[in-house]
């Protein structure tokens, strides 16, 4: 049977702010466990939230950066359920009247644009978290992270394969580390993300019955997950099955996904208009305040770059993965005016050296000032490409400039042809057999001459003034 997979996505934001939804505890992640909580978060009787403007100039940022309509007036409701994750008895959160609605993103599969499209953006607070001892019938808990603000960014079931997915989740969480809303760190929960998917027999108008998958923390897993799934599903439904709607977890040492729970329905929650806060009204002069306040987004750059530098579309998605790197990258363009050699030496050793140390390219010793002066060295002549990938070693190690690595190590070409030709005189008279065999037509023996030049230059020598000089003396 040939079928067609849907795949929809709720992602789990957190949001940079540095005190909590509704109470002024930390939301500092990594204090001890419930140092960070107060009244108001732990739900105590008689306490009442007051909202963090913050967290809705946050979420509007995401709403306007995902090209959503941002609603005039939203509220916040209870979803009601039994879990020590939330003392309260309830989450915080938004039902009937969501912040944002009918937004989209554009991925960008090799080349072929698709357009995703969200159905809404909406702010709650997290719940806390449960740590089951392993040998004891015991199960503790933390409420540091109950009340951290969060955005819950719901997709339409728009995704036709398991990479569409994790193509997705890369360009949401890319727009919220550009918005500098989120620190998108998929391990310790920052960004997470439930699956929805089904299958359909191709062709089919109505969508199949889902499973909802969890427990996924990076975008492999999340790609890995769903490729286990709808072959899971795929087997049933070929044998005769029918798939039954629930909530999977992900055995990432597995490699598989387990039915944790059968699939609550929003009418199970109980949501009703949270009595305690106001409704939250939006007008333009606000928004419009925040739409300035948006820095040039991901796929905006990546356009930009492919334009004004003329690079590939593989560089330009590899500089504008990281808005720092970009702006890197760009700081060395301007001072040396060679973007496609800036952006190999950017793509190629810098981001190597960094990604062998774990590093970020903020704390990287070479400047852009000294990347871009070495890039003129070479194009001036002065280094030989090899020189400079020793040199580019050295400026990383030491972070010196490359003009002092180059003096210290005597690193400087030979260009000088006066000089080169007496080398290359020597060299003649000291090898008369290999010069008659090559005027005899052992052209192959050209390569012997380059290598003596280079010997007796210590390397120094640059090529193509060498190849130039060395074709014409043979030539008798
Ligand atoms: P809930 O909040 O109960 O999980 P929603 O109706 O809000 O349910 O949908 C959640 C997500 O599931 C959305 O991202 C939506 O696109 C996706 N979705 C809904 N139906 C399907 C389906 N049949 N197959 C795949 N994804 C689906
Ligand atoms: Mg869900
Ligand atoms: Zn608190």
């Amino acid at each position: 049977m040939d079928f067609e997979t849907v795949i929809g996505l709720e992602v789990h934001a957190q949001l940079l702010t540095d005190t909590k939804i509704f109470c002024t505890c930390s939301t500092k992640f990594g204090g001890a466990p419930n140092s960070h909580a107060c009244p108001v978060c732990l739900g105590m009787p008689g306490v009442l939230p007051v909202l963090n403007k913050k967290v809705v100039e946050f979420a509007m940022k995401m709403s306007l950066a995902t090209n959503c309509v941002i609603n005039k007036s939203c509220s916040f409701a209870r979803k009601n359920y039994f879990y020590p994750d939330l003392p309260k008895g309830y989450q915080i959160s938004q039902y009937a009247y969501p912040l944002a609605e009918h937004g989209h993103v554009v991925l960008d599969l090799n080349g072929a644009k698709k357009t995703i499209g969200i159905t809404r953006i909406h702010m709650e607070e997290d719940a806390g978290k449960l740590m089951h001892d392993e040998h004891n019938p015991v199960s503790y808990v933390d409420l540091n992270r109950t009340g951290v603000p969060l955005i819950e960014i719901v997709s339409e079931p728009d995704m036709r394969s398991p990479e569409e997915a994790a193509d997705y989740l890369k360009r949401l969480h890319e727009i919220l580390v550009y918005l500098e809303i989120c620190d998108g760190n998929m391990e310790e929960g920052s960004f997470r993300c439930d699956a929805n998917v089904s299958i359909r027999p191709r062709g089919q108008q109505e969508f199949g019955t889902r499973a909802e998958l969890k427990n996924m923390n990076s975008f492999r897993n999340v790609q890995r997950a769903l490729e286990y799934e709808v072959k899971r599903q795929q087997y049933i439904v070929e044998n005769g099955g029918t798939i039954v709607q629930e909530t999977r977890l992900w055995d990432d040492a597995q490699g598989v996904t387990n039915p944790m729970r059968g699939k609550e329905e929003a009418h199970d929650y109980r949501y009703f208009p949270d009595p305690d806060l106001v409704p939250i009204i939006v007008d333009d002069a606000w928004i419009e305040s925040i739409r300035r306040e948006l820095p040039e987004l991901p796929l905006v750059k990546r356009e930009r770059f492919v334009q004004v530098y003329q690079i590939p579309a593989y560089d330009a998605g590899v500089l504008t993965a990281d808005k720092a790197l970009a702006g890197y990258y760009e700081e060395v363009v301007r001072l040396c005016a060679s973007p496609k050699a800036a952006s190999n030496w950017v793509m190629g050793d810098v981001l190597r050296f960094l990604n062998e140390d774990k590093r970020d390219i903020r704390d990287c010793p070479i400047t852009a000032a000294a990347l871009a002066e070495m890039i003129r060295l070479i194009e001036d002549g002065t280094i030989s490409g090899k020189m400079a990938k020793e040199i580019v070693e050295e400026m990383y190690k030491t972070g010196s400039a490359p003009k002092a690595i180059i003096a210290e190590k005597g690193m400087v070409q030979i260009t000088d042809e006066g000089e080169l030709l007496k080398t290359i005189a020597a060299i003649i008279e000291a090898n008369p057999g290999q010069v008659s065999d090559y005027r005899g037509g052992k052209d192959k023996l050209f390569g012997f001459f380059v290598g003596q030049v280079m010997k007796a230059t210590q390397g120094k020598a640059n090529p193509q003034i060498v190849n130039e000089l060395l074709k014409k003396m043979l030539a008798g």
